[in-house]
């Protein structure tokens, strides 16, 4: 028997700062290397509507991928399989922001978590709509799935990475030239940094996490087979070249993002978002993932 959540939150928080290595900021996004790497926050959202936390629960930090999650649902809702024809469902075993494969597979990015399937998806879900639009659309979606008004996006972020972003716009450039982009680079990529610079604290990612877990108890956003899909693609993509060695660790789909967070999804049981800004060489939180590994292990919580 494992003692209570909230203790083993604490005790979590109390481990990962003891080790001095704390990885490395995301510095290609200039606002997100500026940060402080010692920092870590974990909350856990169960489907009976605790909330548990612990650490630098209230920061507010650049969820950055993990939005793909919400855009991919949105995406979904809109397009259906449809959107298959764009994206694939594959892991891609590259660096998320790698071009090389796009152009060895003609332009069709190979899942919706890497930066290349991500622009299509944005493309996807803008089309036909402005990009005021299509923010105010994944903004209140955010925001009802963590019941909280209080999430916005950090302009400075949006700007820092447009300023920097060559690669991405190789990637969109890329899309066009191959007609799977609808929208231009420029109006495209301008909507996926917006909405990759939502801040949100590990508390309010927790929660917005809980149309993932799939429990009668939770009210529904989307179709429980698109909750499964959506959990599926997490596993087998949400964290990159790094997404084995994240399942066989950890064990639960997850998304990661640059700027140091992880939602996390144990189906029927919780939400799990956990945030230390320092990542390891796939771009994926450092302490963020031992914590992870270290909670379903306590709590029993891999699928497999
Ligand atoms: N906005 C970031 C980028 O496009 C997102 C990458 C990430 O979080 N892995 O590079």
């Amino acid at each position: 028997m494992s003692a209570p959540l909230p203790e083993i939150l604490h005790q979590l928080n109390a481990d990962m700062r003891e080790d001095p290595d704390w990885g490395a900021v995301a510095a290609y996004i200039p606002e997100l290397g500026r940060i402080d790497p010692a920092q870590f926050g974990i909350a856990v959202a169960t489907a009976d509507g605790a909330l548990h936390a612990a650490g630098d629960a209230d920061t507010a930090f650049s969820v950055q991928s993990i939005t793909k999650v919400f855009t991919l649902a949105i995406a979904l809702g809109r397009a259906g399989d449809h959107l298959w024809k764009r994206v694939g469902r594959e892991p891609s075993g590259r660096a998320f922001n790698s071009i090389v494969q796009l152009e060895a597979e003609g332009g069709r990015p190979r899942n919706p978590f890497i930066n290349a399937g991500a622009i299509v998806v944005t493309d996807q879900v803008l089309t036909g709509c402005e990009p005021r639009e299509t923010l105010g659309e994944i903004m209140q979606f955010v925001r009802t799935a963590a019941s909280d008004d209080n999430i916005h996006i950090n302009e400075t972020v949006a700007t820092s990475e447009n300023v920097h972003g060559h690669r991405n716009y190789a990637l969109a450039h890329f899309l066009a030239s191959t007609g799977n982009l609808n929208n231009s680079p420029e109006k495209t990529l301008g909507t996926y940094f917006h909405h990759c610079a939502i801040e949100m604290s590990v508390k309010q990612l927790a929660m917005a996490g809980r149309f993932l877990i799939d429990s009668p108890q939770l009210p529904r956003m989307i179709l429980t087979q698109r909750i499964r899909r959506l959990n599926a693609l997490m596993m087998t993509c949400g964290h990159y070249d790094g997404s084995g060695d994240f399942a066989y660790r950890v064990g639960i789909p997850a998304k990661s993002g640059v700027g140091g967070g992880i939602l996390a999804v144990v189906p029927g049981v919780a939400s799990v978002a956990v945030w230390s800004p320092g990542l390891n060489r796939y771009g994926n939180s450092l302490k963020g993932t031992e914590a992870m590994a270290r909670l379903a292990r306590i709590m029993g919580w891999s699928v497999f």
